[in-house]
């Protein structure tokens, strides 16, 4: 199993994610973040930190973020790691309330 980031983090990249993360599984893009499958541990630490709860585990993805679990893997394996947290983009508190972004997103 692992965890995957799913569509809330489009355009937010909050990052506070990334510090708790005890493997360094999370992989930075443009304006996204993914979780390696291939890294994560399944410990979930990193569920309740991501203010906008765009975190799952594979198992409890909802139906209609289920393509989340293939673009992690996807995205993981071309994205370099982030293991620090910094600041959000400047517009996050605008996007983190968007639900249809997934045409935002930048690869
Ligand atoms: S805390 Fe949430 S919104 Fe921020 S980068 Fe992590 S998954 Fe994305
Ligand atoms: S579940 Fe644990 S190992 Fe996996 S990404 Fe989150 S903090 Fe890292």
């Amino acid at each position: 199993m692992t965890f995957v980031v799913t569509e809330s983090c489009i355009r937010c990249k909050y990052t506070d994610c990334v510090d708790v993360c005890p493997v360094d599984a999370f992989r930075e893009g443009p304006n996204f973040l993914v979780i390696d499958p291939d890294d994560c541990i399944d410990c979930a630490v990193c569920v309740p930190e991501c203010p906008v709860s765009a975190i799952y585990a594979e198992e409890d993805v909802p139906n209609d973020q289920r393509d989340f679990t293939p673009l992690n893997a996807e995205l993981a394996r071309v994205w370099k790691p982030i293991t620090r947290t910094k600041p959000a983009l400047p517009d996050a508190d605008t996007w983190s309330t968007v639900q249809d972004k997934r045409d935002q997103l930048e690869r």
